[in-house]
């Protein structure tokens, strides 16, 4: 199967600086909340994260992780070379319109697939047919997601064909919480019981070779009663959670985003700045402009409202965050030059620029502050 890599460019000056040991300290204080025969699939689809997949799969594989589940066969190929002795989930289910190609070599790089439907088991047995190789086959079970999945009743039939399929093994059955992040995880348990309900109808829990997994990061640090024999863990293991105020684990962000200031401009009293004119300045201002915009998805949002760091200062943004640039306010801030280094994304939990924080403002949630990370940015593996 061909895959096409594109040569965009980086950009130098525009800094993610990755913290290795701060991964690695999270991968094994995670580890360490579950029973030491937990298996530890560390979930990086979306570029890691946002955070460059391939640095996040070389970094972590000095720690012990057992899989990397990546959303499609193209992070799965992309990342193969590189996983040494773990092995790849693929969260997408294998469907119809899969090319054979593609099928074939999930099955030659041993990569583990989910399959929801009885026509998708049959057609990735017709692409095995005429050769020795075999597909581990992971069936998701719909328990309260409403996403991908099949119910219960489905999930028993793909489980009995897989078993007569001679190129397929079952590999893996699963579920995936919609409320493990909530306060409330009545839905949650609710799902639990489902999932046991029917783990225990197969007869299941006491299989070896299958591998039961259910819970994301939230139901990992939430719900150990559902961590099973694998939990797939992502935003925690870059050191961000949903529920920090009662986080029972210690956990250190692995990524900080800087970029230099290009120019600084002093307005005058009553001057506006940038497009509309939507900022005044008050008294006589210093700007500097860092080289970050809505198209590095420093969200317009931001605009009059979000923070970046210069050392210890916190400055404004003033004015609309424009496609390329960024205008902050460093009137009271010391030792402002062009040059110097804006810390857009703080790696500080408390910081005023977190992940956190910039989530909050955006109303969403870390996981989209983090796969917004720009591309394009030189990415600085400590
Ligand atoms: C993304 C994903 C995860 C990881 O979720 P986090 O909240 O980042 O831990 C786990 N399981 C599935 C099926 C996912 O799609």
């Amino acid at each position: 199967m061909q895959f096409q890599t594109s040569n965009q460019f980086i950009r130098n000056d525009q800094k993610v600086h990755i913290y290795s040991k701060a991964l690695l300290s999270n991968l094994a204080s995670l580890k360490n909340l579950c029973r030491p025969e937990t298996k530890f699939c560390a979930v990086i689809k979306a570029n890691g994260y946002g955070h460059g997949i391939r640095e996040i799969v070389e970094i972590l594989k000095k720690g012990q992780v057992d899989f990397f589940a990546v959303a499609n066969v193209y992070e799965a190929a992309f990342i193969a070379d590189v996983v040494g002795q773990a092995k790849i989930l693929i969260l997408e289910p294998i469907h119809t319109a899969y090319s054979s190609d593609a099928v074939q070599l999930c099955a030659k790089k041993g990569f583990h697939c989910a399959v929801v439907d009885i026509e998708a088991l049959q057609f990735v047995q017709d692409c095995l047919a005429n050769s020795s190789d075999v597909l581990n086959v992971h069936i998701k079970v719909e328990t309260g997601m409403g996403r991908c999945g099949v119910d219960a009743e489905k999930a028993a039939e793909l489980i009995k064909k897989t078993r007569s399929f001679p190129n397929l093994r079952l590999a893996g059955v699963y579920t995936h919480f919609s409320t493990a992040a909530e306060k409330d995880l009545i839905f949650a348990e609710q799902q639990l019981e489902k999932f046991k309900k029917f783990l225990s109808g197969q007869s299941l829990l006491a299989c070896k070779d299958i591998i039961i997994h259910a819970a994301n990061s939230a139901a990992m640090l939430n719900m150990p009663q559902a961590h099973f024999d694998m939990v797939r863990c992502g935003i925690a293991m870059f050191g961000w959670a949903e529920h920090r105020d009662i986080l029972n684990v210690k956990l250190t962000p692995a990524m900080k985003f800087e970029a230099p200031i290009v120019q600084i401009n002093h307005y005058k009293k009553g001057q506006t700045v940038g497009y509309g004119r939507t900022f005044t300045a008050w008294r006589d201002t210093i700007g500097a402009i860092v080289p970050v915009g809505y198209a590095d998805n420093y969200w317009r949002l931001y605009s009059n409202n979000a923070v970046m760091k210069i050392g210890d200062n916190f400055a404004q943004v003033i004015g609309r965050v424009s496609m390329d640039k960024t205008i902050i306010d460093v009137t009271d801030i010391p030792d402002v030059k062009i040059g110097r280094y804006v810390t857009i994304i703080d790696n500080d939990p408390q910081s005023l620029c977190s992940v956190y924080k910039l989530a909050e403002m955006a109303d969403t949630i870390c996981h989209e502050v983090l796969t917004s990370l720009p591309s394009r940015a030189l990415r600085i593996i400590h």
